[in-house]
């Protein structure tokens, strides 16, 4: 085997080579190769998290813990030579949750057992006495809709789990969220006065997973919470055996508008100033976690592709600009007014490239775009680029960019997102768990080095 790992990196170079776009050299072979030991040897991205969650800690969009995220971020920025920094002004939503749930199972044998359970983002409160109600389950809504007024004045429980056989987990989450965001009004259509929704994990745990719910205005506004996986577990059997009464009571707020910015900063194109090449993650994080893999990750390693870049002597031809959104969890209002701001200015955004998908192993991209434009790009960056990426270990696909940067479609750039390997991303996903502990600096620096060497030869070469 020794004689593998004496494989000069000049030889590697060479075979990558074999088939390449005649834009790119061995150059840039060595170019990408020397920016992932320089992430893993020099890269900041961990220190720069380790820093964020513990001094900003949970970090919602219009708390103080997002104030200080925005000045502990500034000043990381600010370290990096030739950035220019900036903040944004945004309006958000603030919904603050209060003292902790209680949610409280009265079994067929005459026991009260209290179940793991979390307010999902924007619920409102119960009352001060909370409230006592016969547990209906169901798994979707069409089931739900068949029972009719049967659920009047019931508590409706939702207990779809996130399909275990998927072997994407987004797949698996994107085919159980909708119980999370729209169960409590289309339970409140039937006259429900409360839900309880299945946590959004592959796992049988005992966290329970908040994350974002939406009022229908058409409906009475009741009280949703997520309860944990093996709460939901229990509370099922019971119902099947004889039939289940919950109590629960949740405090819980809609503070209102505040201004929480997103945070930009830059390195000025030194031929086309004028346009744009945007990395970026979400700032905010839920208030019951660090926020270490949503996305402080994202952040971070969005930060780290200045760093890189700068420390490597690159000079880039475009700006490349990296943009920390606010409230991407709670209404994405920072890609939002990002978004409008840099159509109304008619900004050219040539590329945008997202990290919220968790700071693991790095395992490729997918692409987006506005369908005019969509293949044509994604042509390209399989003609130019593809043999580099492989190389690397990274594959593309057409697929998802980012919460936060979809809303640049209208501006016809290409949009991507980093793909790091998923398997582990929702048993830390809007729990306490998603701390500083749970990512590991390799990983995480691979993204950035990852993203890194995108950015670096889009710039070079362009997508046209
Ligand atoms: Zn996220």
């Amino acid at each position: 085997m020794k004689l593998n790992l004496k494989l000069s990196f000049s030889s590697l170079a060479f075979l990558f080579s074999i088939n390449m776009s005649l834009a790119q050299s061995d150059a840039d072979v060595i170019f990408v190769n020397e920016l992932h030991k320089l992430a893993l040897k020099e890269g900041k991205s961990y220190d720069w998290l380790k820093e964020l969650c513990s001094k900003a800690g949970p970090r919602i969009a219009g708390s103080k813990e997002y104030e200080k995220a925005v000045e502990i971020s500034l000043a990381q920025l600010k370290s990096i030579t030739n950035v220019k920094t900036s903040i944004q002004d945004v309006q958000v939503d603030y919904w603050k949750r209060g003292s902790s749930e209680i949610v409280k199972l009265f079994s067929s044998n005459g026991e009260v057992i209290p179940l793991v359970s979390l307010s999902l983002g924007n619920s409102i409160s119960t009352d001060s006495f909370g409230i006592t109600g016969e547990v209906i389950e169901v798994q979707n809504f069409t089931e739900l809709e068949k029972l009719g007024d049967k659920v009047k004045n019931k508590i409706v429980f939702f207990n779809r789990p996130m399909d275990p056989g998927s072997i994407t987990t987004f797949s698996a989450y994107g085919g159980a969220v909708d119980q999370r965001v729209f169960g409590a009004s289309k339970a409140a259509a039937l006259g429900a006065i409360g839900v309880v929704v299945r946590s959004m994990t592959t796992e049988i745990d005992d966290f329970a997973h908040t994350g974002v719910m939406q009022y229908d205005p058409k409906y009475n506004k009741i009280p949703a919470l997520a309860i944990s996986t093996q709460s939901a577990e229990l509370l099922s059997s019971e119902i099947k055996n004889k039939g289940a009464f919950l109590y629960f009571k949740n405090h819980s707020e809609m503070i209102g508008k505040m201004n929480s910015p997103n945070v930009i900063g830059e390195i000025l194109g030194s031929e086309n100033p004028e346009k744009v090449i945007l990395v970026g993650g979400h700032l905010d994080a839920w208030d019951v976690a660090q926020g270490a893999h949503d996305d402080g990750s994202g952040c971070v390693q969005s930060m780290d592709v200045l760093y890189l870049l700068q420390k490597m002597g690159y000079k880039p031809k475009n700006t490349i600009r990296c943009v920390l959104f606010s409230s991407e969890e709670n209404g994405l209002h920072g890609g939002k007014a990002y978004a409008e701001r840099a159509i109304k200015d008619k900004e050219s955004h040539i590329f945008s490239l997202e990290s919220d998908s968790g700071g693991f192993t790095p395992r490729g991209f997918t692409f987006d775009a506005d369908t005019s434009v969509l293949k044509k790009y994604f042509k390209n960056v399989n003609d130019h680029f593809l043999p580099i990426l492989e190389g690397l270990g990274y594959k593309v696909s057409i697929g998802g960019s980012g919460a936060d940067i979809g809303p640049l479609k209208p501006l016809k750039g290409l949009l991507a997102g980093l793909k790091p390997d998923s398997q582990r991303y929702f048993d830390f996903h809007h729990t306490k768990r998603d701390t500083i502990d749970a990512v590991h600096p390799r990983e995480l620096k691979l993204g950035a080095a990852a993203m890194a060497s995108l950015v670096y030869l889009i710039d070079k070469f362009g997508i046209e």
